[in-house]
């Protein structure tokens, strides 16, 4: 026969006493990690360059970083503060009116008049988050692989246009390309201040420094803009890099 157990007259005291002690311990746990993120944020803050935290102001004077390309896509969000950034970077523009025809619309576009190596030709309407993301890569890739290369600097970009009212590839129907949103850039080469020339079609596969320049470019850009394309994307492009601020993000 079964003896008959008596309940311990402390269990119930002490089953609520252990909940409670849990319940403080979870607490405390909750606190503690947030206080531990809490200092890891203020660590990275001060300790990590702002080109690779996303929520520290983009400039055109920081190398390109982590961040730079998610900072440089937010920008187009906001006509001044995108503009604001170019000023501070001595870049100089005139806005382009608004306009548009059937798909091709164009806003919050200006060209770039100064403070970088010009475009040829100069009349590029571009997108704010394009002529930022453009005088960034030209400031802190192109130069720098310009003097790496060639120790000296690029004085001029060719470019076969940035608005254009078409379709991609030109086709009669199909995607409408960034480039009638005024969103991109087709870039066909440099020229250096020696009065080099560099171009996309002739020397992307020279195994000199002509084509490391266009290599290193292309890589750069692929860190500022969404999508890049180059001659290894396909024959379409194999005369210029098209660089855009549109929503596939690509780089090839
Ligand atoms: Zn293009």
């Amino acid at each position: 026969m079964a003896a008959y157990r008596v309940p311990h007259p402390d269990k119930p005291h002490i089953a609520h006493h252990a909940r409670r002690q849990t319940l403080a311990a979870r607490i405390v746990g909750f606190v503690l990690l947030w206080i531990l993120v809490a200092i890891m944020a203020l660590v990275a803050d001060r300790a990590i360059p702002g080109q690779h935290l996303p929520w520290k102001k983009l400039t055109l004077v920081d190398p390109v970083g982590a961040a730079t390309k998610v900072k440089a896509a937010r920008a187009g969000a906001d006509p001044a503060a995108c503009r604001a950034i170019l000023a501070a970077g001595g870049i100089d523009y005139a806005e382009t009116p608004a306009s548009s025809n059937n798909w091709c619309v164009v806003q919050d576009a200006l060209q770039i008049k100064s403070g970088m190596a010009p475009l040829k030709p100069a009349d590029a309407p571009m997108t704010c988050k394009e002529a930022l993301a453009v005088a960034l890569w030209e400031r802190q890739v192109v130069q720098a692989a310009a003097f790496a290369e060639f120790d000296q600097a690029v004085i001029g970009i060719d470019h076969y246009g940035s608005y254009s009212c078409r379709r991609i590839y030109g086709q009669t129907e199909g995607p409408v390309s960034e480039h009638a949103l005024a969103n991109a850039l087709d870039v066909a080469g440099f020229r250096l201040a020696d009065g080099t020339s560099v171009s996309v079609l002739n020397d992307w596969n020279d195994p000199g420094p002509k084509g490391n320049f266009l290599h290193r470019v292309r890589d750069g850009a692929c860190k500022v803009f969404l999508t890049v394309l180059s001659p290894d994307y396909n024959a379409e492009h194999a005369n210029h890099f098209h660089l855009d601020m549109g929503g596939w993000p690509k780089c090839s």
